[in-house]
């Protein structure tokens, strides 16, 4: 991770090197936090974040599952990351903010603890790479949607995408894609899946998943261009015998999907729908494509 200069913690900007926890801060033990992972890129009118608002609103909804206090709105948060994005002069990169139960109290009810919120920003290109990738499923299912909440972005539901992509590196694969609990297709670890089949587009139904950010946003772009999609049942059949595949997050944006366990998908390379979303997605973030301009906060 390249540093940069400085990290905001409970409303004041701090040298990054300076910005520490006590080791027995709670959710460091429990995984009781709440984060978000925003991206913002460069553009003509300089550094815009991607879908700021929705991400600040996530992160507020999953704040809820923890009955989290949190001392501040969330359009103090909006501009907190823009002065965060700002003072660390970076043109683009991603932005990472994250509200956990801090020093005073152990035990499992986090009431008592403090609540404090952090917002990092460092340059970070490509997640997954720009080719199409190998994916696995792992022997390690997605959490049962009963066991946490799914829709909140929970730290320690990634105990779950930790072990399933070590399980799947050592395979020699790039990324998991996790079954549920019924043994259909959930998400990656960090990322929504789609497949295409008869140039028509279907990706996963919400229970299970993160209503991802990018999901919504490609579910919306694909609508407007004429391009059918539903949300459905996908089995790791349905997903093999997909004309294509393509995995959407933050961090990842859309990367084309070549390969699931030993099956290529297609003939492996990115399929024509893929690159048609991807290259208006790219046009979106980088603001050249005028029609979804408001998906973007300017940082100025
Ligand atoms: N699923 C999981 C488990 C994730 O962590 C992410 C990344 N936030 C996604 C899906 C994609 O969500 P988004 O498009 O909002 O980044």
């Amino acid at each position: 991770m390249e540093e940069t200069e400085f990290i905001w913690m409970d409303g004041k900007m701090i040298p990054w090197k300076d910005a520490k926890i006590h080791v027995l801060s709670h959710t460091l033990h429990y995984g009781g936090g709440v984060f978000e992972g925003v991206r913002f890129y460069n553009t003509s009118k300089g550094p815009a974040v991607f879908r700021l608002k929705e991400h600040t609103k996530r992160l507020f909804n999953s704040s809820k599952s923890f009955q989290m206090k949190v001392d501040f709105t969330e359009e103090e948060i909006n501009n907190a990351i823009i002065e965060t994005v700002k003072i660390n002069k970076v043109e683009s990169g991603y932005i990472r903010p994250l509200i956990f139960f801090g020093y005073g109290k152990m035990g499992l009810n986090p009431a008592g603890a403090d609540i404090n919120i952090v917002i990092a920003v460092w340059p970070w290109g490509s997640y997954l790479g720009e080719k199409p990738i190998k994916v696995k499923i792992p022997e390690i299912i997605r959490v049962h949607p009963e066991s946490t909440h799914s829709h909140s972005k929970i730290t320690g539901n990634y105990a779950n995408s930790i072990l399933a992509s070590l399980e799947i590196k050592d395979a020699g694969y790039d990324e998991a894609l996790l079954l549920d609990y019924k043994g259909d297709i959930a998400e990656g670890p960090g990322e929504n899946f789609f497949i295409v089949k008869d140039g028509k587009l279907q990706t996963p139904i919400l229970g299970n998943i993160l209503p991802g950010i990018t999901r919504e946003s490609i579910m919306q772009v694909a609508r407007d261009e004429g391009c059918e999609i539903v949300e459905k049942v996908i089995t790791s059949q349905d997903a093999k015998d997909a004309d294509e595949a393509f995995f959407t997050g933050t961090a990842a944006e859309i990367t084309a999907i070549g390969q699931i366990d030993d099956v290529s998908i297609g003939d492996g390379k990115m399929g024509p729908i893929t690159t048609k979303l991807k290259t208006i997605y790219t046009d979106i973030i980088t603001g050249k494509n005028i029609k979804y301009i408001d998906w973007l906060t300017v940082v100025n």
